[in-house]
């Protein structure tokens, strides 16, 4: 079995949350695999960034989940850490390893989010969020 560890972000701005059309078609979160000598943090605010063209700051870490997916025959472990970020500056450009980029609603992300693992790291970006508002 191969394992994999990417890191991704929850970035809010007024409200609304960046959210990405990835290859399958399916709405979800930025991020991407964690480099060699880079910390987790990083590789998620530069995969954000890279996938979106939005530049944000980590207000704190969310937690991580795990998937199973199939690569030329061979079984996948994927273990994927989320920060919570807030918005620093750009405008949404899906880059050319997503389809789309875009802020949506809460109650849009809600129901756009698929992935089982999204819904909960959604969940448990606004449970903390409220604590980072003034
Ligand atoms: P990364 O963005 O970390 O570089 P990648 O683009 O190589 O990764 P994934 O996004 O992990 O690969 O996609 C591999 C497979 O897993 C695809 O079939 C995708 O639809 C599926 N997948 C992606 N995210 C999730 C998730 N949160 N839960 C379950 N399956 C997922």
């Amino acid at each position: 079995m191969i394992e994999e560890f990417s890191a991704g972000g929850v970035l809010f701005k007024d409200g609304k949350v960046l959210l990405i059309k990835n290859p399958s078609g399916v709405w979800t979160l930025p991020k991407g695999l964690v480099e060699e000598g880079e910390e987790p943090k990083e590789t998620a605010l530069r995969e954000v960034w890279e996938e979106t063209g939005i530049r944000g700051r980590v207000l704190s870490e969310i937690g991580d989940i795990t998937y199973w997916y199939m690569r030329e025959k061979q079984k996948i472990k994927k273990r994927v850490i989320y920060y919570l970020m807030e918005y620093v500056e750009g405008e949404p450009r899906p880059s050319w390893e997503v389809q789309e980029a875009g802020f949506f609603s809460l109650e849009e992300a809600k129901i756009m989010l698929k992935y089982k693992g999204d819904k909960e790291i959604f969940e448990r970006a606004l449970k903390l969020l409220p604590s980072f508002l003034d």
